[in-house]
């Protein structure tokens, strides 16, 4: 072969190489767009249960504060390392009108303008900042914002399972806060479910009757605010399991509330939740379920008074989502209390929960679905 047809060939070896490039990705596009979809392990590769967030908004507290305000971005930081299914999304602001569901328009104007009384901010446990007013508006929002991907909301259908990496602020009442609350979370966003329910805004509904909420809260402290909230009002159901030595001193009376000794044990702990779970079913009928899902039952908690472990904890969280997949209740989640020793302990407690809830995230989920913080 004479050396005349080199240049001819290194064009043709160029176009073979071109052509064999489209053609690769062709196919790569082909696997990606049509195959890979009807794959059964698809619903295990996006990214899933969301979970909202405000810990941007950190409070200027004074030095020595017992409030342990780093555990929420703990917490977000290891989600986001161990859980990567987990979509973390930032919080939406609650609006007025969604917090007056629930609080007087003088107290959310008040904490919203810095003109709280003075006593206020004590009660409350921070002092007043817009940080503080910006935060406390996130955290109601981020209930909200899980309560209707749990549910489902306008073309969206319910996901069954959606968190809030703060919230659980159920000492919080409708004209003051309390105990670290300044608006009641999962108060207002049962009020607002409801109202979307019966505006016809909630995807999954059959509205043959009005949606009825059931508040099952397992903070260590009872949450007095949201059994204030909802006294005489048949369509929420508050559930609460607490220490009864610990704050608050004087509880209101909730729809079932536990009283329990200190120093509590796993086992006893997870039989009495049993208890109160068959009384719930036998007087209730909730079409949603929102749970507190606080840290502060641990054994090594500062101001929590029992001694639930790791494993109890996980078993109780494991319970209370089980028993909501059972009956296809949509369960929002909070974490709440949580002031552990060590603070690492305390986050531990709550990446377990949001573990549990991954679960049954896929269990609800077994069609695909891309979850997206839009
Ligand atoms: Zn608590």
């Amino acid at each position: 072969m004479g050396l005349q047809w080199l240049p001819a060939l290194c064009v043709l070896s160029v176009l073979a190489a071109l052509a064999v490039l489209v053609v690769s990705i062709v196919l790569a596009v082909l696997a990606v767009r049509v195959v890979l979809p009807t794959l059964p392990w698809k619903s295990y590769r996006s990214p899933i249960l969301q979970a909202f967030y405000a810990d941007n908004f950190v409070l200027p507290l004074p030095d020595g504060h017992r409030f342990p305000m780093p555990k929420y971005r703990l917490l977000r930081d290891r989600l986001q390392r161990e859980l990567m299914d987990v979509t973390l999304c930032p919080a939406p602001a609650a609006s007025g009108g969604e917090l007056a569901l629930v609080h007087t328009p003088t107290y959310i104007d008040a904490v919203a303008d810095g003109t709280l009384p003075a006593a206020a901010p004590r009660e409350i446990g921070f002092p007043w900042s817009p940080a503080m007013a910006e935060r406390a508006r996130r955290s109601v929002g981020a209930s909200v914002a899980a309560a209707r991907i749990a549910l489902g909301y306008g073309a969206e259908p319910a996901q069954g399972v959606a968190g809030n990496l703060a919230g659980g602020t159920h000492h919080a009442y409708p004209h003051k806060g309390g105990g670290f609350c300044v608006f009641n979370d999962l108060a207002v966003a049962a009020r607002l479910m409801q109202a979307e329910w019966l505006r016809g805004r909630v995807a999954s509904t059959p509205r043959r009757k009005p949606l009825q909420v059931a508040i099952v809260d397992l903070d260590v402290h009872q949450g007095n605010g949201s059994a204030s909230i909802f006294a005489g009002d048949a369509s929420v159901f508050t559930l609460s399991l607490h220490a009864a030595k610990n704050f608050p001193f004087r509880k209101e009376a909730g729809d079932l509330d536990v009283d329990l000794p200190d120093r509590c044990s796993d086992a006893a702990y997870l039989q009495v939740l049993e208890q109160a779970l068959d009384e719930l079913e036998r007087r209730f009928e909730p079409g949603l379920l929102l749970y507190l899902a606080g840290a502060d039952p641990f054994e090594r908690d500062r101001l929590g008074r029992l001694a639930l472990s790791f494993d109890g904890l996980e078993a109780r969280d494991r319970r209370v989502f089980d028993w909501a997949w059972q009956r296809r209740i949509p369960l929002a989640f909070a974490m709440g209390g949580g002031y552990g020793l060590d603070i690492a302990e305390t986050v531990q407690v709550q990446v377990n929960t949001y573990s549990v809830a991954l679960e049954y995230w896929r269990r609800w989920n077994v069609a695909p679905t891309v979850a997206s913080c839009a």
